[in-house]
């Protein structure tokens, strides 16, 4: 892939082509799963959207990073480098998930700035020019938010609002509403990300929290041109799960406050109860209370160990320091 040719230390804005400069490399970053029949469309969309870049001085190369695919997509993509030499193939030993696919893309990403994207369209290509464009008034991050969910199913954009105000309220680095992974990060976030050593990657959170100068456009996102979504209500539960557990450790010191709470209105009520036996004297019923409150503390309990788990999974998991995916075979293309 393309070597630096422009000295990273400079803002972005400098760096990009400007006449004699030599021209500015845009990587796409595309993770692909079992996606046999929308390669060709998307790049050929692709293609057309940004023909008018070339003229800007703006030169696309594609990454895509086969994440254990079991249909043909592998053989699409070689396929595809052969008219193509700007396309570049990370075949990955198994089937890693979406964001260690990302990840992989990033790692090998030697442009200038670079696109992740998905390869069904509903990261609509037209937006890529207007990414760059805002890239070049000098933002290191140009985001492209959803102009609505309307592609999404009621449940989906239900949970996925709340997963948001969830997220944002408790942990500390924001991130922003209704926007994916698609946007354009810059050579220096491309490097900051790099620097995260992280094995469980929550993209989105990640990216948000190396920060940089960030701008955004709109887009309305259509529905997936081939095959179906990669991401079942549970996957996506699990998602929610890995980002909030990565970035907030509210749910962890929650606890302290609900035991405290717990606990003080127990000795409330154990004052309560000593008060009224010396008064009224011993006191046989109070079976119902007795069992609603065992349980209910029995409850709360197995949530707050339950909790714990949840993070020494990720402690687990991090601590065995194993790679974030293992590449097969990289098949270069020419640019
Ligand atoms: N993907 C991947 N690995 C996976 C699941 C998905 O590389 O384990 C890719 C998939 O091929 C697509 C992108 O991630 O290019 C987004 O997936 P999908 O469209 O299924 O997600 P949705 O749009 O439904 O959230
Ligand atoms: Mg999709």
């Amino acid at each position: 892939m393309n070597a630096p040719f422009l000295n990273i230390d400079q803002p972005a804005a400098d760096r990009i082509a400007r006449p004699g400069s030599g021209g500015a490399t845009i990587a796409l970053i595309v993770p692909v799963h079992n996606e046999e029949g929308a390669i060709a469309p998307f790049l050929k969309a692709v293609c057309e959207s940004t023909a008018p870049l070339k003229d800007k001085g703006v030169a696309l190369e594609f990454i895509f990073v086969n994440d254990g695919s079991s249909d043909t997509t592998l053989e699409k993509l070689i396929e595809a480098q052969q008219t193509d030499p700007r396309i570049h193939v990370i075949d990955l030993s198994r089937n890693f998930g979406k964001e260690a696919a990302m990840t992989a893309g990033l790692d090998s990403c030697d442009a200038d700035a670079a696109i992740p994207m998905d390869v069904d369209m509903q990261d609509p290509p037209h937006v890529i020019p207007l990414l760059v464009e805002k890239w070049r008034e000098g933002f290191e991050v140009v985001l492209a938010k959803r102009a609505n969910r309307s592609s999404d199913s009621f449940l989906k954009q239900r949970s996925a609002s709340m997963f948001y105000r969830v997220h944002n309220w408790i942990a500390q680095q924001k991130i922003p509403h209704d926007v994916g992974d698609f946007r354009l990060i810059d050579r220096q976030v491309i490097q900051a990300l790099r620097s995260l050593p992280e094995r469980r990657r929550f993209m989105k959170g990640l990216f948000a929290w190396v920060g940089f100068r960030t701008a955004s456009v709109e887009y309305v996102r259509d529905q997936r041109i081939a095959g179906q979504s990669k991401f079942s209500g549970w996957k996506l539960w699990n998602f929610a799960l890995e980002g909030i557990t990565s970035f907030s450790t509210a749910p962890l010191e929650i606890w302290t406050y609900v035991g405290a709470t717990i606990s003080a209105l127990s000795f409330l009520y154990g004052l309560l109860i000593v008060a009224k036996t010396m008064i009224f004297g011993v006191d046989v019923p109070g079976y119902a209370s007795l069992l609603v409150s065992v349980l209910f503390l029995g409850g709360i309990q197995l949530l707050g160990i339950g909790i714990i788990g949840q993070y020494l999974g990720r402690v687990y998991a991090e601590i065995k320091q194993r790679p974030i995916y293992i590449v097969r075979r990289k098949y270069e293309g020419m640019s």
